[in-house]
């Protein structure tokens, strides 16, 4: 909760009346945090997409998420992060109990990366592949730069323009790396289960930029077999998951791993040996690409690469090089997003839905999930 003066501060190019000024034409998302709408500026035309603040859990004020989320966002300027455009408010009166409710405008992109890879229609070359990581990847190092851990990667929340410009978004859960003397203590109940590295599983509170680099890797994998490669039930499982294609997590291949404070807690498996290439080449096939994956879903963190030996690695810097999406993008002209997508996954886990329990075997489990 925050104080009015604090949100005013905040509030720039304020604009009073979201409605007078942009017209609702779909809504496009529906997250934890509220709902997104497709809209447009009634008097430029301009498409822009509409973030809701929620309120609701809120007695009174401007909630601290949201602020932080505008803070962040208007301190990274960059061409593969999404753009805040302004802060608007609807006008309260009687029809609202003279509540305004908020939004964030932010410029709009015609898709979502998980939107893009649930549509079979929609085939990637390996040169296509690689501009998309390029861009994620040139995106992840300038907020890295800038000392922001985006703590939400996953595809969902990787925007696409028509102009195949690639855009970093969500920074719901976003926050400012602070000095490591200082000792800082961040949650580690971050990162959707999915895409969550082994060291927040491991209960890790002084992590760093390579949380992103795993869900990085993830996703890059996600592009070749186009649902998420690890989808776990539980903390527990996604390790086992994890184990089953990164290797047995032991101090032989992280050392001080054994110190960590959910070592000894959590049941992890032992012998199992590293499959990253061997696992993902049935789909990747490029010795370039599998070599790169094999960096980013590196176990231990501190050897994890970083995005800008990513960035320098062979695979983008040989044939086909990184090839401009445009003219595939122009192929298709409906917008694509994971709100307005058949599922494409087994879904988020819920107890209820026997199909979504961990198999008995798990390695049957890891194979159907690929
Ligand atoms: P949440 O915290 O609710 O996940 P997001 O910022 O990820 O919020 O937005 C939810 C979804 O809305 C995204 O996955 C994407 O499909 C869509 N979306 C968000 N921002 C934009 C945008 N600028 N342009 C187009 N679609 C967007
Ligand atoms: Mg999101």
């Amino acid at each position: 909760m925050s104080s009015g003066s604090q949100v005013e501060e905040l509030v720039f190019p304020n604009c009073e009346n979201a409605s007078e000024k942009y017209e609702k034409l779909a809504k496009i998302g529906q997250g934890t945090f509220g709902e997104v709408f497709k809209a447009r500026n009634r008097e430029t035309k301009a498409l822009v997409a509409m973030k809701k603040v929620l309120m609701e859990n809120e007695k009174e004020g401007f909630p601290i998420t949201a602020i932080r989320e505008i803070k962040i966002l208007q301190l990274l300027r960059h061409e593969n992060v999404v753009q805040l455009i302004e802060i608007c408010r609807t006008r309260a009166g009687p029809y609202n109990r003279f509540k305004s409710t908020f939004f964030l405008i932010f410029e709009f992109c015609e898709h979502d990366l998980a939107g893009l890879l649930s549509n079979a229609n929609v085939k990637f070359t390996l040169g296509e592949i690689k501009k998309v990581m390029q861009q994620l990847l040139n995106g992840l190092y300038f907020i890295h730069s800038n000392k922001i851990l985006h703590r939400d990667m996953k595809a969902a929340n990787i925007l696409i323009t028509k102009n195949g410009v690639l855009k970093l978004a969500d920074f719901g859960l976003a926050r400012a790396l602070v000095s490591k003397g200082s000792n800082p203590k961040y949650t580690n109940r971050v990162v959707t289960l999915w895409y969550r590295p082994p060291e927040l599983l491991l209960g890790e509170r002084m992590y760093g930029p390579s949380i992103d680099v795993w869900g990085a890797g993830c996703i890059m994998a996600e592009m070749w077999t186009r649902s998420p490669i690890m989808q776990g039930n539980t903390e527990q499982h996604q390790l086992q998951l994890i184990s089953q294609l990164c290797g047995s997590i032991s101090p032989d291949v992280w050392p001080g791993v054994h110190k960590m404070e959910l070592y000894d807690k959590l049941e992890l498996p032992k012998g199992q040996k590293r499959k990253v290439k061997e696992r993902l080449k049935p789909y990747v096939r490029d010795q370039y690409a599998l070599d790169l994956l094999d960096k980013l879903l590196c176990l231990d963190p501190s050897k994890r690469m970083d995005c800008d030996s990513a960035l320098n690695h062979d695979l983008f810097w040989t044939d086909p090089m990184p090839t401009d999406l445009t003219p595939m993008l122009s192929r298709h002209t409906t917008s694509m997003f994971e709100y307005l997508a058949p599922p494409r996954r087994r879904g988020p886990i819920h107890p209820q839905a026997p199909a979504h329990k961990p198999a008995h075997n798990p390695d049957q489990h890891f194979e159907r999930v690929f």
